[in-house]
């Protein structure tokens, strides 16, 4: 059904006489391909290999926008910093030791366009290339980079997701002319914005009804922060700011000698709810529609659980 639906809209370029977009989606489909045969090769030879759909690595706290329903929990600190590079490199390190392939490998804030040393990041990656399929950065369009991190994302092959927040997005457009003329590619996804991964702070919330938001969300994408790899976001930020109590099971710490790929195999096909879903609106597509990048002056209060 699917190739039908492909073959559909390929003739419908041929006959619009769209060569460039037909190429490009013929080009796309067959790397997809040659992935997926990849993968099934990988897997066969080594049945126990660890393959991840996407991990993001949070290169820093710090963003042009203080959105006031950021899902990256941005609007709660008060003094963000950019990551360490060297913790960065680090992180880097531990994860490709620990995993065999990744089909999306991205960098994100943050306003990722922010931290200088992209270009360094990059060509630190650059050595795993083999192990992973996109290297993607994602901005809100506030930033032009310098062009040496411009020549860096073309060198690393980056495909770019730029988030649109109307006029807030200030140097889109100049931003999309740099892209273009350093043939960096990139797209602009349209998305509402629904009340997902905000902090919930009812404590009476029953077991059941956290266990249902841990199951309804669709979160496939795993978060990486100060040694730690996390199923989403949320639960990297809220353990960095103290949100909820510490506890073991909202990660995997990478940076611990005994932990084996065997391991991050179990964390990632295991059943039970993270405990720090319990402060999170979820992931539901059904969560109610939000203002799109609505500002906040400072950084909103919150309970912190520890010091
Ligand atoms: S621009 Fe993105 S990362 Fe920055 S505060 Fe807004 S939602 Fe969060
Ligand atoms: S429900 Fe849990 S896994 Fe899903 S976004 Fe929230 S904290 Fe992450």
């Amino acid at each position: 059904m699917k190739i039908i639906t492909k073959l559909k809209k390929a003739l419908k370029l041929f006959r619009a006489g769209d060569f460039q977009m037909l190429f490009s989606r013929v080009y796309e489909n067959i790397m997809l391909l040659k992935l997926q045969l990849k993968l099934h090769i990988k897997r066969s030879l080594n049945p126990n290999c660890v393959i991840l759909s996407a991990v993001e690595v949070i290169i820093t706290e710090k963003c042009t926008l203080k959105c006031k329903n950021c899902a990256n929990l941005l609007q709660y600190y008060s003094h963000p910093q950019h990551i360490n590079i060297q913790q960065v490199i680090r992180d880097i390190d531990l994860l490709m030791e620990h995993v065999d392939f990744i089909h999306t490998l991205s960098l994100i804030g943050g306003e990722t366009l922010m931290v200088k040393e992209i270009p360094e990041i990059l060509s630190h990656i650059q050595k795993y290339k083999k192990k992973y399929f996109y290297l993607s950065i994602t901005t809100s369009g506030t930033i032009v980079p310098s062009e040496q991190t411009l020549s860096a994302m073309r060198k690393a092959n980056v495909f770019v997701s730029i988030s649109d927040y109307g006029d807030k997005s200030a140097k889109l457009n100049m931003l999309v002319a740099e892209f273009k003329k350093y043939k960096i590619t990139y797209f602009i996804p349209k998305k509402d914005w629904r009340y997902i991964q905000q902090v919930v702070n009812d404590q009476n919330r029953k077991i059941e009804e956290i266990n249902r938001v841990f199951q309804e969300c669709p979160t496939n994408c795993n978060s990486l922060l100060n040694g730690k790899l996390y199923l989403c976001p949320f639960l990297a930020h809220g353990d960095s700011l103290k949100i909820f109590p510490v506890d073991r099971r909202n990660y995997i710490a990478l940076t611990d000698k005994s932990i084996t790929k065997e391991d991050i195999r179990e964390w990632q096909l295991r059943e039970n709810t993270p405990p720090g879903c319990r402060y999170c609106s979820g992931n539901s597509p059904d969560l109610p529609l939000i203002p799109t990048a609505e500002q906040v002056a400072q950084a909103l209060p919150y309970h912190k659980f520890h010091a």
